[in-house]
């Protein structure tokens, strides 16, 4: 398979670091073809405007969706947004490799589908969910909390972690036609001891080579 890592974490050292590179080492040793989008390496620029095209469709009023349409069109995405829809095309596999940040994902990150997921290459013209553009593929959520296990139980503290996370995997996921995976969740690793944080990777590693075969997440619909 291809699979995608989009990486959204500043610190390479980080236990987010290892994630990324715990998956990259247990993917290719499977022998599947692996290429990562590291957002604050590249760096990928999350702000979402004018910059996203080389193509103008109405140069006196802005209207994104629009000037997407326009750019599917006529080869109009900046090279860094066609960059990433390049990478989309190709996998089979998208997995994102992040902390969880405000309940949701760094800027960095929904920055890239701000960008990325434009009208015309990810939806549209009522391709959306099961007719979605990127229907066949699979994706995966991979991250990280602050906050203990038992906090995000229905009912603790928190709350329901799949509640939190289903603006992601519905708005943003199934919306554009990808088969949810059951997101891997490391809570707290900071609060872990080293044999705890070790055995985080081991269990991220061996289930890696099964996502072609994975029952998809029951995400439920709003
Ligand atoms: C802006 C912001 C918003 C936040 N919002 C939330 C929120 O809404 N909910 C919530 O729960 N949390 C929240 N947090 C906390 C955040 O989710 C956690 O700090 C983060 O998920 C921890 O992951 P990390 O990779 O940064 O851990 P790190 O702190 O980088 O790592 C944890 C430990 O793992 C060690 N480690 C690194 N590499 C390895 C390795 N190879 N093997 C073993 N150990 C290793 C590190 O040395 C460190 O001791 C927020 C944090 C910020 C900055």
């Amino acid at each position: 398979m291809n699979i995608l890592l989009v990486f959204a974490h500043p610190e390479p050292h980080s236990f987010n670091g290892a994630m990324l590179r715990t998956a990259v080492a247990a993917l290719e040793a499977a022998g599947h073809q692996v290429q990562v989008s590291d957002l604050y390496a590249q760096p990928f620029d999350p702000v979402s405007d004018r910059r996203n095209f080389t193509t103008v469709q109405d140069v006196v009023y802005f209207k994104q969706q629009a000037e997407e349409v326009y750019a599917a069109g006529h080869q109009g995405f900046a090279a860094e947004v066609e960059a990433e829809l390049q990478k989309l095309a190709w996998c089979d596999v998208m997995i994102w490799q992040f902390p969880l940040w405000w309940f949701g994902v760094p800027a960095v990150l929904k920055g890239w589908v701000d960008r990325v997921f434009a009208m015309g290459r990810a939806y549209g013209s009522g391709r959306i969910y099961e007719t979605g553009f990127f229907r066949g593929k699979r994706a995966l959520l991979s991250l990280t909390t602050g906050g203990p296990a038992e906090a995000y139980e229905p009912g603790g503290l928190q709350g329901d972690l799949a509640g939190i996370l289903r603006p992601i995997h519905r708005g943003m996921l199934q919306f554009t036609g990808f088969t949810v995976l059951a997101p891997q969740v490391v809570y707290g690793p900071a609060r872990q001891s080293g044999e705890q944080r070790a055995a985080a990777l081991a269990a991220w590693a061996a289930r890696l080579p099964g996502l072609a075969v994975e029952a998809p997440l029951e995400v439920g619909k709003y």
